[in-house]
């Protein structure tokens, strides 16, 4: 059962109830018709019975009723009612009865009784005139008595259509928040869901597209190599070019899909860290010295300014995929400018800086750059998935550290990579590696 027709159900059943005690209320002040009258009297008694049953059977009928029968069922019974109260203060004595005074709180009684209805509350409340100025005519009174109780009962109505009035808008507006909540709900669940089916699909296209792109790869390399060691013939430099570009376009799609492997694993948590002791200082000259010709078709100078040796427990291979993230896109986004690899480190902490001169990035897309599939506006000329710096920003996690960036629109970029020498995670990777005994190294 949804959420709306519970809701309604909890409604109908708490009317329900209180239309069986209004039902009961009405046969208990049979009493009071017996002092009103100083003796009992059979026709009093016979038209709250009937009204009791009218409420009693609508409270029953409640049950069943849809949205229009409900409205159409609490017209007559606020109607019906105000025709038995006016007939019950007829019968108890007309105008000098003080259920005819009592009349004119009927229509405040319906319109706390059926709150968001103001049609059953006119409705009672015309009918209450009706019934009072009928008893008033019997009773011969004079026009102006009978137009001070019509004013009476006209406040008392239009107070009473107020009161259902505002109930009836705080309940739309209470209904139309849990709607607004329940929609918002849905859509979240069923973003979730579109988020895991495009995570899930990433992954089994990553993993199937792995395999033939190596597969073309290698037969790039040996295509290359037969035709330049077959007999009788040497490559043209247009073949040579040709072959060169498609091995590029290869590799550059191998590391894309390299990327969506990673981030399938980082997102599922199946990233497998191993730990050793790695010399940043080493891996950074090396990833520079593998940079030095895009860097070169890029019009980049790097400079480099590392110290002899920097040793921590990492993983190399993330370690390595951090730095070359960085150092590639310093060449990307640098726009032919300098290019500064800096890293320094003290007893616990390594700092790792790439800095470049380029295009920078502005402060709103600071932070969002780290997140998947994320690129900084205006970037349409540099292809790119935006999913390097959330990969690079995940490892540094993963290694017990953190990236930041500071920069400015057109001013270039510093990517500092602040990573600890030593992280828990890294000594407890070792220990359970190294035989007891044997003390880690580092
Ligand atoms: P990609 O380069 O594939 O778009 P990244 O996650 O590596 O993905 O980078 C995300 C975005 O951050 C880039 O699209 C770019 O807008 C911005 N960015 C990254 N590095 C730099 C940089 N050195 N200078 C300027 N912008 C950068």
């Amino acid at each position: 059962m949804g959420e709306g027709s519970r809701s309604t159900t909890d409604g109908t059943r708490e009317r329900q109830r209180v239309l069986l005690v209004c039902a009961g209320v009405i046969l208990a002040l049979a009493l009071a018709d017996r002092l009103t009258l100083g003796t009992f009297a059979w026709r009093p008694m016979v038209v709250r019975l009937l009204w009791a049953i009218f409420v009693t059977a609508t409270a029953l009928n409640l049950g069943g009723a849809g949205r229009v029968r409900t409205r159409e069922l609490m017209l007559a019974l606020a109607v019906f009612s105000a025709a038995f109260y006016a007939a019950l203060a007829a019968l108890t004595g007309g105008v000098q009865s003080p259920l005819f005074h009592w009349m004119l709180a009927l229509p405040v009684a319906i319109a706390v009784v059926i709150q968001d209805h103001p049609a059953a509350i006119v409705g009672s409340g015309l009918t209450m005139l009706a019934g009072g100025l009928g008893m008033l005519a019997a009773a011969d009174a004079s026009p102006a008595l009978c137009g001070q109780w019509v004013g009476q009962a006209t406040i008392m109505v239009l107070l009473a259509a107020y009161v259902s009035g505002s109930y009836g808008r705080l309940h739309a507006r209470e209904a139309a928040a849990r709607r607004a909540g329940a929609d918002a709900d849905t859509r979240a669940r069923a973003s979730e869901a579109a988020i895991a089916a495009r995570d899930e699909f990433l992954a089994i296209a990553a993993h199937e597209l792995r395999t033939p792109l190596t597969s073309l790869l290698l037969q790039l390399e040996a295509v290359e190599r037969n035709l330049s060691n077959a007999p009788g013939g040497t490559l043209t430099e247009v073949d040579r070019q040709r072959i060169g570009a498609s091995a590029r376009q290869a590799s550059r799609l191998s590391g894309l899909i390299d990327g969506m492997l990673d981030m399938s694993r980082l997102t599922a948590g199946r990233l497998v860290l191993n730990f050793d002791e790695v010399d940043l200082a080493a891996l950074a000259r090396d990833a520079a010295q593998r940079f030095t010709p895009d860097a070169a078709a890029a019009s980049c100078v790097m400079r480099i300014d590392l110290p002899e040796r920097l040793v921590g427990l990492w993983d190399e291979a993330r370690l390595d995929q951090i730095v070359t993230n960085l150092i590639g896109n310093a060449i990307k986004y640098g726009a032919g400018g300098l290019i500064e690899i800096q890293a320094r480190g003290d007893a616990e902490t390594i700092q790792f800086i790439v800095r470049d001169h380029g295009i920078g990035i502005s402060a709103e897309d600071q932070e969002r750059i780290f997140r998947r599939f994320e690129r900084a506006s205006g970037q349409r000329q540099h292809p790119g998935l935006g999913l390097g710096l959330w990969i690079t920003s995940e490892l540094c996690k993963a290694l017990g550290g953190r990236i930041s960036v500071s920069s400015a629109l057109g001013a270039g970029a510093a990517f500092t990579v602040l990573l600890p020498r030593r992280s828990p995670a890294a000594l407890e990777s070792l220990k359970l590696k190294i035989p007891a005994g044997e003390p880690p190294r580092g």
